[in-house]
This record gives C-alpha cells, structure tokens and sequence, in this order.
C-alpha cells in the first residue's frame, strides 16, 4: 500500500522564513495531499489540498480573502483532488474515506468535492473550532466557512480507534484502516490535533509528517522549528519535540515526507503532468 502525494498548490516563500539559519533564496513550496489505495476501503484521501474555495469566489469572507492574498497559492490546474483521482482511475465518489491531519485552509479547501465521505479526524479540536468565534479561529489559521456543513455527523474520531505499535520505535499510533497499515501519529505543536501518518508496511517504513516541519532539511539536519513556525504554532514547544521525534524516525532509517517540501520525493506523482 504505496501512497502517491499530489501537489495542489506551489507556494513561493524565502527559504530564510522556513529554515532556521537558511537563506534569501527562494523556494517554491508544494502544498502536497495524498491517495492511498486499500484492499477493502478502496482510494483514501490524505486531507485535501489548496482549492479555488480558497483562492476565489465572491462569498469568501474578507479574513479568507486575505489570508489568500498573504500566503499566495498559485493553484496547480492538474492538482486538484478531482482530476487526480480521475488520473489515477477514480471518481470523487470512490472516496469513502478521508484522513484529515488537522484543519488548516491548505487541507481541508478540498473536502466539498466529497459530500459522502467519512472525515477521520480529531473530534476533540473539530468541537472546538464549533464552539469558538470566527476571529478565535483566525488566530488559529482556521476558516469554518472552508468546513462541511454536516462534517460533524461525518467525523470519526481517531482517538477512540485502536493503538498500535509504530516501526522503528515511533511508538504507539491509532491504527486508521483496522489492519495495522496506516497509523495516526500524534504530532502536537504546528495545530490542534494535527497527527501525521505512518505507512507500517512498506519495506522501508514511511511517515508523513505533515507540518511538523516546512523543508525536509530542517529534519534531515536535525535543526529545530523556530521563527516564524513558531509563530503560527499552538505549541511551539510540543513542535520541536514532535520534530525531534521525526528526526529519529528518520535517523533510524525511516522514510520522512512532508506537506510543503519543495523537492519531488519518489512518493510524488511526476511534476510534468501535474504541473
Ligand atoms: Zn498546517
């Protein structure tokens, strides 16, 4: 059970912002989602990407508007969930299940292209961000309007699932399809409630860390998250254990992909029909 990652968005940023001790040179950032096939749950979706909901429409909010305007993504035209899936031999509707590894625009823009979905996420954080104000959320990166209406019938907690006993002593995860293969990693820090996702089977075990860190060098090189990460972190400190934690998975020869890492990974559909 391989995961292919499909980039929805190209992100331009300074490498100095998202590297601590990097430089002026600039980055183009992916905004990566994922599709991983399972024997019996069929294609599941790795969050969801960018999406126009993001980037257009009259109906946004102004907070929505310019948070588009300050993080720019430039929407890949071939990237979105929908034509992926087609790619790939799928409708939207083959989807029955989704993974949501926290609720930030760039991962959830997507989620109306699946109305029948069940989201696998933390139920705690999505209670939350009912129960709080509309600017509450901004200061956490969170838009409710980007949000199913009816997602809190479609929630399936991953903390009630079971735990299992991650490779190369990751330690515990919530075990997401039932047969050990794909498990929820607690990753506290860049969000509430965002976990990444172990692929245990695979000969060399992968994790995706999500947003535990922006460029893959920062973990290949052990160097912590600092400013401005830990800006938009809730807990800036949990975020460099978390990093620490991926940094060992990695060091133990583990497999590290993450959401915005600008380099093409083996995991990546090819850049020349995606682009
Ligand atoms: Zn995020």
């Amino acid at each position: 059970m391989i995961p292919i990652f499909a980039n929805s968005a190209g992100i331009r940023v300074s490498e100095k912002l998202v590297l601590q001790g990097g430089c002026w040179t600039s980055l183009n950032l992916k905004t990566r989602y994922g599709v991983v096939v399972h024997p019996t749950h069929g294609p599941v979706l790795i969050d969801s990407g960018y999406g126009p909901s993001v980037t257009e429409g009259r109906a946004r909010s102004l907070a929505l508007k310019a948070y588009a305007r300050m993080t720019g993504p430039a929407l890949v035209p071939d990237g979105a969930p929908d034509v992926v899936l087609r790619r790939l031999g799928y409708s939207c509707d083959a989807v029955r299940t989704i993974v949501l590894t926290h609720f930030h625009a760039d991962h959830v823009a997507g989620l109306s292209l699946f109305p029948n979905s069940r989201i696998m996420a933390c139920r705690t954080t999505f209670d939350a961000i009912q129960a709080r104000s509309e600017i509450a959320n901004l200061r956490h990166g969170i838009f409710k309007e980007l949000l199913p209406g009816d997602l809190t019938d479609r929630i399936v907690d991953v903390a009630g699932l079971k735990d299992v006993q991650a490779p190369l002593r990751l330690g515990p995860g919530k075990d997401l399809l039932g047969d050990g293969s794909l498990l929820a990693i607690d990753l506290p820090g860049h969000a509430e409630g965002h976990f990444g996702l172990c692929f245990a089977r695979l000969e060399k075990p992968l994790l995706y860390a999500v947003d535990v860190q922006w460029v893959l060098k920062a973990v290949v090189d052990q160097r912590l998250p600092g400013f401005p990460a830990n800006l938009v972190a809730t807990d800036a400190e949990a975020g460099k254990m978390s990093a620490k934690r991926v940094a060992q998975f990695r060091a133990k020869g583990g497999d590290v992909v993450l959401c915005h890492d600008p380099e093409q990974t083996p995991y990546d559909l090819p850049e020349t029909s995606n682009a």
